[in-house]
């Protein structure tokens, strides 16, 4: 079949809402200075209200150009004259992610309401990677998450952290009650796993048994429950070799010591030091063809293959080969964070937009007049008015569209009493005045516009290469195909696309989620890009220039090509069940965290590149989940919270 004949099969020359006039203009010099808001009127007309614009989001073209330029040299030769707004702030933050705007919050709290504050975000949208995702269909809207998925965290949340939550009118303990854990097992529906004919010779989709696929049985496994029946009958019917099912039947279903007459804390040294890949492989004597299977089960927290993911970690994660180990549910040094055995109570709320709610309710907190209501139930189905963010006379201010170039002492760091700040707004470089500033971008970011900072400093922030990722929500006008191939959550260990998932069925306030599957719903579907069998950090610079590099129309072909050949025998057709699509593309995603295979000073225990990079400088502090080296929520609050400390005004 032609390209051109497999592109209009998929729906691709269909009109959905905003396809990908982006990259075909030109982002070079002479769009540079262009504002999102004006490149995107050129294109729809309409870029007032963020949520609901669909296409290529996330760090959409237009955010980046006018940081990347600076990054390669070429901004100053080009820039436009200052212009001085003759503002001055008692706090601006660069950056309005959760740590930005959780910084303001703190701010606030200290020196009262009264306190003048400016964010500054280089985005058309505010919250950073905790971003909406909205639809209309047939009068009603539909949400989806564009980055930051829940309240969550593999380590406990600080009580500040929670206070902070919770001072918000978040109840995390109704989360139990706000999900329907029934819907989709009431369909008959499970997990998949989805084989692509690529990398294991046949497109073939392979539900999981009901009661699930013990993942590390038998320690995991249901109690009583035999694991291998469900094992076989996955594994008889996955286009696999015999080897690669007799070793992943070996692999989940007994308990072997692989590393016999070593004590516990030598296995978890060397396991420290051996990628899962090189661990199944080189130690548990797997075949080859195994690894496929798992390649990208850790991308979800790691954005990474098992190829560049320690088996410490894989073991910390619950994968199986371990279970004869005899491993104390201890972390060994150098466990990434993510992987550390720990059991707490569960701390866990996802909203309909993720954490997006969280970052709409702090902003209804710093500028009530931008968002309508009172609680945290209300604000779900609340519209944001962003012509009401930046008003002159407001005590705080959001100013969208802003990409900070320079933040500068006027005079000497240790006795200056303002800093000066500025920034590219609509082609236009403004510059404002602040007694504080924090610095809630990325850390990668700061070298760059803050060339006065200690050259050590600059090197450790530089350290800090930030994830790659997709996520991507597509609008179904129904899910009846879902229901027919009996699976909501789909595996998808060979494909661009890792994971694809119906999103979770969350009423909260007057949300509902789909509930019939003639309904429309939100599918959300995740990719990490990379470059297998390289250091963790170059692979996340190979994925975030093969992001940049990929436009819209890509993006879509993938993802209705393995919808179709996934789902196209149970009755999806992509041509027409697809509605609109939402690719958020995050080529600085996640925080690094610190990985053994490849960071030594993580597993010697000496000090990370995160404690040198966030020390406050002059008037300036650093917040951002960079600063932990964690790439979760709470991080980026308790963050933000410490660098409120470092620069307060000291009393008395
Ligand atoms: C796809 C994805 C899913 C995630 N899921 C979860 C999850 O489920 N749970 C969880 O706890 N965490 C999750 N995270 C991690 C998430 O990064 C943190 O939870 C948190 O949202 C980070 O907040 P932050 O403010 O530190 O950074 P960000 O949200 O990245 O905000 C920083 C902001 O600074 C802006 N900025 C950068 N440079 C400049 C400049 N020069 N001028 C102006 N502005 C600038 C950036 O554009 C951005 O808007 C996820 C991250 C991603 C990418």
């Amino acid at each position: 079949m032609t390209d051109e004949r497999r592109d209009r099969e998929l729906g691709l020359r269909r009109g959905i809402p905003r396809r990908d006039f982006l990259n075909g203009i030109a982002l070079g010099t002479a769009s540079l200075y262009l504002s999102p808001a004006e490149i995107l009127a050129q294109a729809t007309g309409d870029a007032r209200y963020p949520p609901a614009l669909t296409g290529l989001r996330g760090s959409h073209d237009g955010s980046f150009e006018v940081a990347h330029a600076l990054r390669d040299g070429s901004f100053w030769a080009q820039a436009p004259s200052p212009h001085d707004t003759g503002e001055i702030y008692d706090l601006v933050v660069v950056g309005s992610g959760l740590s930005g705007l959780a910084a303001a919050y703190f701010f606030q709290d200290a020196a009262g309401r009264s306190a003048r504050i400016l964010l500054l975000d280089n985005h058309d949208d505010f919250g950073g990677h905790a971003r909406r995702n909205e639809f209309t269909l047939g009068g009603r809207t539909l949400l989806g998450y564009g980055g930051t998925f829940a309240i969550d965290s593999p380590l406990p949340w600080s009580l500040l952290a929670k206070n902070l939550v919770r001072d918000l009118g978040v109840d995390v303990a109704r989360w139990e009650s706000a999900v329907d854990r029934a819907l989709y097992p009431a369909q008959g529906m499970t997990h998949g796993t989805f084989f692509d004919r690529e990398t294991f010779g046949a497109d073939r989709l392979v539900r999981w048994p009901e009661s699930g696929l013990p993942f590390a049985a038998p320690q995991r496994g249901p109690a009583g429950v035999s694991p291998e029946a469900p094992w076989r009958a996955f594994l008889a019917a996955a286009p696999l070799s015999d080897a690669a099912r007799r070793d992943l039947l070996r692999l989940h279903t007994t308990s072997v010591d692989y590393l016999p007459g070593l004590s516990a804390d030598d296995k978890k040294a060397r396991l420290a030091r051996l990628s899962y890949a090189d661990f199944l492989t080189k130690v548990a004597g797997c075949h080859k063809d195994v690894l496929p299977f798992f390649q990208s089960t850790p991308k979800g927290l790691y954005g990474l293959g098992i190829d560049a993911v320690p088996a410490q970690d894989a073991w910390g994660l619950g994968f199986p080969g371990f279970q004869g180990m005899a491993l104390p549910p201890t972390a060994g040094p150098g466990t990434n964070h993510d992987a550390v055995p720990y059991d707490h109570d569960p701390y866990f709320f996802h909203f309909p937009d993720g954490n997006a709610t969280l970052a709409r309710l702090l902003v209804r907190r710093l500028i009530p007049a931008a968002i309508p209501g009172r609680t945290a139930e209300d604000v779900v189905s609340a519209r944001a008015d962003y012509g009401r963010l930046d008003e002159a006379g407001a005590a705080v201010r959001l100013r969208l569209e802003s990409t900070v170039v320079r933040v500068r002492h006027l005079g000497e760091p240790a006795k200056a009493r303002e800093v000066e700040l500025a920034y590219v707004r609509s082609g236009r470089l403004e510059t404002v005045r602040a007694r504080r500033v924090v610095l809630a971008c990325w850390n990668a970011v700061i070298p760059h516009i803050v060339p006065e900072l200690p050259a050590e400093q600059r090197e450790a922030l530089a350290f800090a290469v930030k994830v790659p990722l997709v996520y991507t929500s597509v609008l179904l006008r129904d899910w009846k195909a879902f229901v027919k191939a009996g699976v909501h959550a789909i595996d998808c260990p060979g494909s661009y696309w890792s994971d694809v998932n119906l999103n979770a069925p969350v009423r909260w306030g007057d949300h509902e989620p789909s509930r019939r599957p003639e309904d429309p719903i939100v599918l959300h579907l995740m990719c990490a890009p990379g470059e297998p069998g390289r250091p963790a950090r170059v692979q996340h610079a190979a994925g975030r220039a093969q992001l940049l590099a990929t436009p819209f129309l890509d993006f879509e072909r993938r993802l209705r090509d393995q919808l179709a050949r996934a789902l196209g025998p149970s009755g999806f057709d992509p041509a027409r069940d697809i509605a609109a699509i939402t690719v958020n593309r995050w080529p600085h995603g996640y925080a690094y965290q610190y990985n053994s295979l490849f960071d030594s000073f993580w597993l010697d225990n000496s000090e990370p590149p995160c404690a040198r990079a966030r020390r406050p400088f002059g008037l300036m502090a650093i917040a951002n989940a960079d600063s932990a080296a964690y790439s979760y929520t709470d991080a980026a609050i308790d963050q933000a919270f410490r660098a409120v400390q470092e620069i307060l005004p000291r009393r008395g």
